[in-house]
């Protein structure tokens, strides 16, 4: 079990993490960080080798880094293959603009489209790690999509808030992945303020976003890749395949990228700051953050030199991925890092980004949402009035595209419509009153299943089906005595068995429940790995509603045993 530390922004209190923790223990601060043993890492074996050498060994994906990640467990690594994505030059772009040396961070190339992939796999396999198996995320839109493929893998159930202006291609690609939509006729922070109410009132597991550990821990392999790839390129190698203590590692003289809450750039720089301390790198670059002028709270603070960000309360834009109108703490993270390594936080309007996207297209064969043309806008206007020199090396994260699910493939009522407007009272106190209910009608579970398994794949396997239906309360008993336990304490509706266990098998359950005037009637599917004997099969007969192999159904029909066995 690999180990780290958890320190506080505030008051530098520092402990070993165990769990995931809503604030410091000492003084209550939200914004906490991960430490590592840098030194530690670089000090040779008794091999003579430190940690690079350990990289040469690896594949391209974001866990190539893990020591530098906050997983104790590699077995709770949940990936679909994120992160090392492509480093491309702008030749055309740099062509025109005079610069040679302008790299493209492809992240458009994970999972989902867009680098909250590397986001969602590290917070997830938290998750994981954690035991969590249901949580709630704001979103602006693209978190949404990748925490919602990254749960389904994980059996990891999502709740998915977001503002009803996020366009209905991405939430339906969000509702594809089984996770369940509420949209907030509001802004974004009100719907991140919602998200937050009903994680409290359900006791459901919350993502702090930038707060939390996992995002900026995620963020920071963008920096990693970036590093070890501009040394293949400085070297004259093919920057896809890494190479570890092969080359020296570069850092580029800019960072670019179009903020929203900071998450990115926050992570990012962390990373590069880390390369400095443990020698690899020499240097932190400068960094650029773009906002759109409609939404642009840490760019107008920036301009006027404040330490605190001050919020826009209505934000205008049609970039909604940008819409963090309150940015909180990571502005002022944001601020001290460009006031100690340099560069700037500034802002483009919407039309200036819709240029750059059509330019950006045209030019380097790149198709870029919009939030991302929002940093190539702003690279165009750093280069245009010289704050970017010709020879330095910049690099602009190419943050996303997001490609859209067909309209009749999800169909339109995918999602929850929580509008605070429409509810009745002017005060506090009436609104929050109106939100709650309007929230306990978002949760429409009523049945309650028992899944009793010893197999953890398994228990998975069948959690996330039930899931994805948004209709189940789902309790879980990993062997016969527990499972028994769960049932008499809390009697379902249905249970699914499995039937070798230890302790008390799947036989012995059917026998106990058929004798307990609670549970006789409680409809049993069994699902199993074993082959029946005749024997076996006649103390079952009669007694349970279906029976499944293991590795033979399909969710639909285990769906459909389900509503076949459910009383009405
Ligand atoms: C989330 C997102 C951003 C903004 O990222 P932050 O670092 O959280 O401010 C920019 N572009 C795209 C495509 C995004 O998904
Ligand atoms: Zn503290």
């Amino acid at each position: 079990m690999r180990k780290f530390d958890i320190v506080c922004r505030k008051c530098n209190h520092k402990q070993t993490f165990e769990k995931p923790q809503k604030q410091c223990t000492h003084c209550g601060e939200a914004w906490l960080d991960a430490e590592y043993n840098l030194k530690g890492l670089m000090t040779p074996d008794e091999n003579g080798h430190t940690w690079l050498d350990t990289l040469s060994m690896r594949g391209a994906s974001q866990w190539r880094y893990r020591e530098l990640l906050p997983i104790q467990n590699d077995e709770n690594i949940v990936t679909l293959g994120e992160g090392w994505t492509p480093m491309i030059r702008a030749h055309n772009l740099g062509l025109m603009l005079g610069h040679p040396n302008i790299y493209i961070k492809d992240e458009r190339q994970g999972p989902t489209g867009s680098f909250k992939d590397r986001q969602a796999s590290i917070a997830i396999s938290v998750m994981k790690e954690a035991g969590v198996k249901e949580a709630v995320v704001a979103s602006t839109g693209n978190v949404a999509i990748a925490y919602s493929a990254f749960g389904a893998r994980a059996g990891v159930k999502m709740w998915v808030f977001v503002t009803s202006s996020v366009p209905s291609e991405k939430m339906r690609e969000v509702a594809i992945y089984g996770s369940e939509v509420i949209k907030v006729a509001g802004t974004y922070d009100e719907a991140k303020q919602i998200a937050a109410e009903f994680s409290e009132s359900k006791g459901i597991f919350l993502d702090r976003g930038v707060k939390a550990i996992a995002a900026k821990e995620a963020m920071k392999t963008v920096a990693f890749e970036i590093a070890e790839q501009l040394g293949s390129i400085h070297a004259g190698t093919d920057p896809s395949v890494p190479h570890g203590n092969k080359y020296a590692w570069q850092s580029p003289d800019w960072f670019i990228q179009a903020v929203s809450g900071g998450m990115g750039p926050v992570g990012v720089m962390k990373g590069f700051e880390e390369l400095n301390e443990m020698g690899i790198l020499n240097k932190v670059p400068k960094l650029a953050c773009y906002q759109v002028s409609g939404c642009a709270p840490m760019a107008m603070s920036f301009q006027k030199g404040l330490e605190v960000a001050e919020p826009v309360k209505n934000p205008i834009t049609d970039i909604t991925t940008l819409a963090t109108g309150i940015p909180g703490q990571a502005y002022s993270v944001l601020r001290e890092l460009i006031g100690k390594y340099g560069g700037t936080m500034d802002s483009v309007t919407d039309s200036e980004a819709f240029h750059a996207l059509h330019s950006v297209a045209k030019m380097d064969g790149l198709s870029i949402e919009p939030a991302t043309a929002v940093a190539f806008a702003g690279l165009f206007k750093m280069v245009q009035s010289g704050q970017i020199k010709p020879e330095e090396v910049v690099v602009i994260n190419c943050s996303g595209h997001t490609f859209p699910v067909e309209k009749h493939i999800v169909g339109d009522h995918y999602a929850y419509d929580v509008d605070l407007k429409s509810k009745p009272g002017v005060d506090g106190r009436n609104r929050q009153e109106g939100l709650l209910t309007a929230l306990e009608e978002v949760d429409s579970r009523v049945q309650r299943i028992a899944i009793i398994e010893d197999n953890p794949d398994a228990a998975r396997l069948i959690r996330r089906i039930l899931q994805a239906q948004g209709e189940f309360i789902i309790d879980e008993a990993i062997d016969g005595v527990q499972g028994l336990e769960l049932i008499q304490a809390n009697p379902p509706n249905l249970v699914i068995l499995d039937l070798m266990m230890p302790r008390l098998d799947g036989f012995g359950i059917v026998e106990t429940m058929k004798k307990d005037p609670f549970l006789k009637d409680v409809p049993i599917i069994v699902i199993t790995a074993k082959e029946l004997s005749a024997i076996e099969r006649e103390r079952l007969d009669g007694k349970i509603k279906a029976l499944l192999q293991k590795g033979t159904f399909m969710d639909s029909d285990l769906l459909s045993d389900i509503r076949q066995a459910l009383p009405e």
